[in-house]
Formats: C-alpha cells, sequence, structure tokens
C-alpha cells in the first residue's frame, strides 16, 4: 500500500511567530509530530508543494494542485492533501471538476489547531484521511474530525470548533469509530479518469441583502464573465422598490447569473415562489442543491470551456463529480 501526502499549507502545518500563525512545516515535519511511521504497514510518500495560508490561494493553485494529484494518480493506491481549512471547501471542489474519476481515494485535511499546539486535532485528521485514502474508494474527499466528507459536498460551518465541517445536502461517507472506519456510503463514481484544467477565474460572487443597489450588481457583472447571485431561502429576486431583477434581465441573456441561497441547507427551487418564477423568466440558472464552494468553481469550470450561455447553463445542470442531485 503506497500513499502519498502533498502538502500546500494551512494551520495544520503552522507555527506560532511574532506576527501571528504562520505555514512552515512540511509533511515529514507534520508525520513526526503526529507520531506516524512512514514505513509502518502503509509506505508514504511526500511532497511540499506549498507552504501558504490557504487564504492565500488563488485559482491557479487548484491547477497546480490538480497537475500534481494528476501525475501521482498512477504510483499511489491513495493521495492526501493537507490545506488550511478557509478555503479547504473551494480547493476540494475545484479539484473534483479539474481531476475527475480519480482511481484511487483522494483525500484532503487540515485542522483548527496548529500540530505543535497541546490538544491539536491534526494528528487525528491526518490519521483518518490516512485510513480513508488505504481503502481503496475512489473519489476526491474530506476528512475532518472523525468523519469523511465527499469533496464536492463540504463547507467550512464554524471558525474556531473543531467540528468545522459539514457535508451538505448529501450524507457523510465515512466515520471513525473507536479504532475502525466505518463506511457508510459510497458516492455516485464512474467514467474515466480525465485531467480538465481549463477554469475562467473571472467570476463575482454577490449576495443578496435588502436594498441592494442594481447599479452595483450591473457594475460587478460588466466587470466578470459570470455571476453567483447569493439570494435568501429558495431563491428568488426583489423587483419592488430598487428593481434588481431588470437589472439580472438585462444580464442574464448574455453571461450567466447563477442563484445559490444563503441558507446552509436545502439548496434552492426557484419554481417554489413568484419572487424565483421571475428569476427563471429573467433567465437565471438555478444552482439547486449544490453548495457555494461547489457553484462557483464549477462556474469557473463552466466558463474556461465555454462563454456561451445556453452551454454553461447545460453544464451547471448536470452532476459532473456528484456535486448537484437536484
Ligand atoms: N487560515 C488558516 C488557513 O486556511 C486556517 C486553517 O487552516 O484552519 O490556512
Amino acid at each position: 500500500m503506497r500513499i502519498l501526502i502533498i502538502g500546500t499549507g494551512g494551520t495544520i502545518a503552522s507555527t506560532k511567530t511574532e506576527r501571528g500563525y504562520k505555514a512552515g512545516l512540511g509533511v515529514d515535519e507534520l508525520l513526526e509530530l503526529a507520531g506516524i511511521e512512514k514505513n509502518d504497514g502503509v509506505s508514504i510518500d511526500s511532497w511540499d508543494l506549498m507552504r501558504l495560508d490557504s487564504t492565500l490561494i488563488q485559482p491557479e493553485d487548484w491547477i497546480t494542485i490538480g497537475k500534481a494529484l494528476w501525475e501521482s494518480l498512477e504510483e499511489y493506491d491513495g493521495i492526501v492533501i493537507t490545506h488550511g481549512t478557509d478555503t479547504l471547501a473551494y480547493t476540494s471542489s475545484a479539484l473534483s471538476f479539474i481531476v475527475r474519476n480519480p482511481p484511487v481515494p483522494v483525500v484532503l485535511t487540515g485542522s483548527m489547531l496548529p500540530i505543535t499546539e497541546p490538544g491539536s486535532d491534526a494528528p487525528g485528521n491526518l490519521r483518518t484521511a490516512i485510513t480513508f485514502a488505504s481503502r481503496g474508494i475512489p473519489g476526491i474527499y474530506v476528512a475532518f474530525r472523525n468523519k469523511v466528507m465527499l469533496g464536492t459536498r463540504v463547507s467550512k460551518v464554524h471558525s474556531l470548533g473543531l467540528n468545522a465541517f459539514q457535508s451538505i445536502n448529501y450524507p457523510d461517507v465515512a466515520y471513525i469509530r473507536g479504532d475502525s472506519l466505518v463506511v457508510m456510503h459510497r458516492p455516485c463514481h464512474g467514467g474515466e479518469p480525465l485531467f480538465d484544467p481549463l477554469i475562467d477565474p473571472d467570476v463575482a460572487h454577490i449576495r443578496l441583502t435588502p436594498g441592494l443597489s442594481p447599479e452595483v450588481f450591473l457594475a460587478v457583472a460588466e466587470r466578470t464573465h459570470g455571476v453567483v447571485l447569493e439570494g435568501y431561502g429558495a431563491g428568488g429576486i426583489p423587483y419592488r422598490g430598487r428593481n434588481l431583477l431588470k437589472a439580472v434581465s438585462k444580464v442574464a441573456p448574455e453571461k450567466p447569473v447563477v442563484m445559490t441561497t444563503q441558507a446552509l441547507y436545502g439548496g434552492v427551487d426557484l419554481t417554489r415562489y413568484e419572487v424565483g418564477r421571475r428569476a427563471l423568466e429573467a433567465g437565471v440558472i438555478p444552482a439547486g442543491d449544490m453548495t457555494k464552494e461547489a457553484t462557483l468553481t464549477k462556474l469557473m469550470y463552466a466558463l474556461g470551456h465555454t462563454q456561451k450561455v445556453e452551454e454553461v447553463r447545460e453544464i451547471m445542470e448536470k452532476s459532473l463529480a456528484c456535486e448537484r442531485s437536484r
């Protein structure tokens, strides 16, 4: 059994400096501090690809990580990627579109407390990730706080607590009980492995708030190739007072406007309310039950392949990596 661990930084690899936590440790140091042997039944190789706080991660870095993954897939039975938690859900979603149908498990993990701090969750998370990566269930996952979730379905839901990630609108894939890993759900998987690194980062995400100015929306839409509009609840666009719907109707036939929701669970259903139906008539593309992270990175992926709204719609509406079920 051969496992590769690719380090990219994050709190898990951070040490205290005069200017706060900074990602500086390499994978070998992480393993040593976690008390994990490199040759104890499982043979572990390490690759220090980046040492970044994940706040600094850019879409181009997803391609660098995706390329490293793609080049390593044939040589290993499983791959673990250590990553900062702040943008981990964006990276796990983006990687799921860039490297599709990987033939082995790819597991992202991180921690809320640096590995050097007492009571750190890093050793446990690292062990869960390595255990799942050794189980031969292909796909891209996130291991955090004793559970394993699908990479396209996670969101960070806590800025301090150790149980910082949840699987949204999708069951957990596995969890650790005592010394054993219990697999609960095998995600859809199939098709040829594919490295598809075309993405267009020129996308904006706007949160709808009462009184949002249509001019602000138009100015953002003008400067980008596509917009994710984060509405309320099941979704809809205001047309009373400041008429955002009018502004969206102007943009949506030319540039994709994708609607997601501020609610963590449930996703959007634009057929439910009149305000939603009007949004559909204006040409808005519903994000269904996708996470915000999957919606944004998938829009970048779609725009990397075509700028035609109807083709973007087609890509957004199908499921590429189990990211949407409706
Ligand atoms: N700021 C850190 C990062 O995302 C937070 C963490 O890893 O928990 O890199």
